[in-house]
């Protein structure tokens, strides 16, 4: 049975280290709307030029350059058995979207979507996300205080360059949270009325919420 898994949690909630570790277990591949636009923007096209200027005021970029991203992405092979989709949707709006899309590519088969909701209080967050540093070349997440790492510039997975994000400074931080209460947030609300949500206490240890989120996926 195919699966589709979305995860939903404020910017620092870990679910992008959740994630990758599922992505690399049960092989379904890791969609995230985040690196996806920020390859769009490396590549300097008109549509990441437009991308990047929502992307470094911390804002939502707007949802006709997310969803055909992401229609495309869904609608490749690799995809036909599951994914797991990270930071897509973000928006009531854009759910909306997801509805019709799935509705597209799914009419032959009847699938009924999980939603992951990281639920971490808010202390935690800010400061995560000013320590978080990312590899450039694996996308290996590393938290500043709490890793021991040895040389804190390369990735011990693959020795690619440790960096940090251009929106992970405060201010854009505390943007993306504002973001994340007023647009995201109400897909709590909508999903858990639909029946397909699953909260995850996301300020227990990796290895726990790890276990949970294993446990949870059906
Ligand atoms: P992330 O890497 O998930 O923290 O996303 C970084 C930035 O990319 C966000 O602050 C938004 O500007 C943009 N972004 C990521 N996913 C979406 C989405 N589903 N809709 C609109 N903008 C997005």
């Amino acid at each position: 049975m195919k699966k589709e898994l979305i995860f939903i949690g404020p910017p620092g909630s870990g679910k992008g280290t959740q994630t990758k570790m599922l992505s690399n277990e049960y092989k379904f591949p890791h969609i995230d709307t985040g690196s996806l636009l920020r390859e769009e923007v490396k590549t300097g096209s008109k549509e990441g030029q437009l991308a990047n200027s929502f992307m470094e005021k911390g804002q939502l970029v707007p949802i006709e350059v997310v969803s055909s991203i992401i229609k495309k992405r869904l609608m490749q092979p690799d995809c036909q058995t599951g994914f797991i989709l990270d930071g897509y949707p973000r928006s009531t709006e854009q759910a909306l979207a997801l509805d019709n899309i799935l509705n597209d590519i799914d009419k032959d088969i009847n699938v009924k979507p999980q939603v992951f909701y990281f639920d971490i209080s808010q202390e935690k967050l800010i400061d995560r996300l000013v320590n978080r540093r990312s590899c450039e070349k694996c996308g290996a997440i590393y938290n500043l205080k709490t890793m021991n790492l040895k040389d804190s510039l390369k990735c011990e997975k693959c020795g690619g360059n440790l960096i940090k994000r251009d929106d992970d400074t405060e201010e854009v931080a505390l943007k993306r949270f504002e973001t994340y209460f007023t647009q995201t947030a109400p897909l709590i609300d909508l999903y858990e009325k639909r029946g397909w949500l699953t909260k995850l206490d996301a300020d227990l240890n990796i290895d726990t919420i790890y276990k949970n989120l294993k446990e949870a996926v059906k």
